[in-house]
């Protein structure tokens, strides 16, 4: 049996964020011609000069190869970045509107140009995350402008910011939602080369393919929510939660991985991801009570350590002066909507304490949003000059196994408050810290 040959494929990417420039870089990685299109002229001509707008691990390798070998464009033109293209790609935002629900205002209008531009068939992907139905919606959009051919698929993306070149190589699944049998087809020839391994390329129909994208996002964000209100009770009852996430872990059925308690979850995507599927699923006279307890659960989450700290000074942090370490809404990433890292800044300042910060890549992005409301250091030692204690809010590496006696030294008290657990309890003793992390015993 002869196999499907699979040849290079013309590709255009709208919108060039985390997913759309990681999206569009992949794909010419195996051999595609892809041009991205995004509404932002500057990022735009920063790409053009081979400029990378974000930061993400391993993306600057591909993008300039990419570039160099003339698979990899730029524009801000969307009629002839699609002009070729067999199969083009909306990775544009689906930020909460004002009620929650996801704005698909982006991922509609950008439908409506492509209905006004397209000349032959096409299969339009969306790669954002949308709500049930609007593949129904983009569909209709198209139609109010072409009697031209095309299919809708969604394909929810997956990728995780940190590590998401490897995610989009080597996916634990593909996810791809479509009727038309020339659009499927289509589509598991793109994605072949990147599930050599074996791991599968769902095929289902829209609906379930948005749904899933949602489902997966809010089992997540309950699963650590789980493990801080877990974490919450230790505190309470003097267990230890570290013990208790490794001993329920190490059952398979639970997984070891995303048990660990900290401040909240951020990121652009939790929380507006659980939101949207918790507006919904109103939409649809349906209450999705535990989605609702976790948005509750979380927003507590978000003033534990800012609380801790309050209670240790005795309710009065006017003047006083922290180091705080970490800013992104996690490691190994610039990204810092809605970091817990604002909002544990945002409360301590307004309550009259200054804040000196430190992230290996998160700080231009912060001193973009909220300028000087707080200072920045160089690096991690220099943020702890004279300060009344430690915050640790993102598990950076590089906070993981800091020189103690220099932070000792350097901090005016001896004083750790620790968001992300990073370091043993008897070590902080014997360093002769006051320790105060999530989930585990006070030391001192
Ligand atoms: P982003 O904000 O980083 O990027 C969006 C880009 O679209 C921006 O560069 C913006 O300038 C551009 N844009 C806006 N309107 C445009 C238009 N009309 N034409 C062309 N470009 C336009 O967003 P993101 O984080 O990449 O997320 C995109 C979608 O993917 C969202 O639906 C998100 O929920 C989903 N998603 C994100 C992640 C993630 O980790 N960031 C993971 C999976 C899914």
């Amino acid at each position: 049996v002869s196999q499907p040959k699979t040849t290079s494929m013309k590709i255009a990417v709208v919108g060039t964020g985390y997913v759309g420039l990681v999206t569009g870089t992949c794909l010419a990685e195996t051999g595609n011609q892809v041009i991205c299109v995004d509404i932002n002229a500057d990022k735009v001509k920063m790409m053009q000069n081979g400029k990378l707008p974000i930061y993400e691990p391993g993306l600057d390798i591909l993008f300039h190869r990419n570039i160099a070998q003339e698979r990899l464009h730029f524009t801000t033109d969307l009629g002839s970045a699609i002009a070729e293209a067999q199969i083009i790609f909306l990775a544009l935002p689906t930020p909460p509107g004002g009620d929650g629900s996801a704005d698909l205002s982006y991922v509609l209008g950008a439908a409506k140009d492509i209905g006004k531009l397209i000349t032959d068939y096409k299969v339009i992907v969306t790669k954002s995350t949308v709500p049930v139905g609007t593949a129904d919606k983009v569909r209709a959009a198209m139609d109010s402008q072409t009697t031209v051919e095309f299919d809708v698929v969604s394909n929810p993306e997956f990728l995780r910011e940190g590590v998401a070149v490897e995610d989009f190589m080597k996916p634990d699944r593909v996810v791809i939602g479509t009727q038309s049998e020339r659009a499927r087809k289509l589509m598991g020839e793109l994605y072949g080369p990147y599930v050599r391994q074996g791991n599968p390329i769902i095929f289902m129909d829209e609906r379930s393919s948005e749904l899933t994208k949602y489902a997966a996002n809010s089992f997540l964000a309950t699963k650590i929510t789980f493990m801080n209100e877990v974490a919450n009770l230790c505190e309470l009852v003097g267990a230890d939660v570290d013990m208790v996430r490794k001993g329920i872990g190490s059952d398979d059925r639970i997984g070891r991985r995303f048990l660990f308690p900290g401040v909240g979850y951020g990121g652009s995507c939790f929380p507006k991801d659980v939101q949207a599927l918790v507006k919904s699923a109103d939409e649809n006279k349906y209450d999705f009570k535990i989605l609702n307890s976790v948005i509750e659960v979380n927003e507590s989450q978000k003033t534990v350590l800012s609380g801790k700290v309050k209670k240790y000074f005795n309710g009065d942090v006017k003047g006083k002066k922290f180091a705080l370490w970490g800013l992104a809404f996690k490691p190994e990433t610039d990204d810092i909507r809605e970091a817990p890292a604002l909002y544990i800044i945002d409360e301590l300042v307004a309550a009259g304490a200054t804040i000196t910060a430190f992230d290996p890549e998160g700080m231009n992005n912060v001193r973009n949003l909220i300028g000087n409301k707080i200072s920045y250091a160089a690096d991690p030692y220099s943020a702890l000059h004279d300060a009344d204690a430690l915050l640790i809010v993102t598990e950076w590496s590089l906070f993981r196994t800091p020189d103690f006696d220099q932070v000792a030294k350097l901090l005016k008290n001896k004083v750790i408050f620790d968001g992300r657990n990073l370091y043993d309890l008897q070590k902080m003793i014997d360093c002769g810290f006051y320790y105060n992390s999530i989930g585990r015993k006070i030391v001192s």
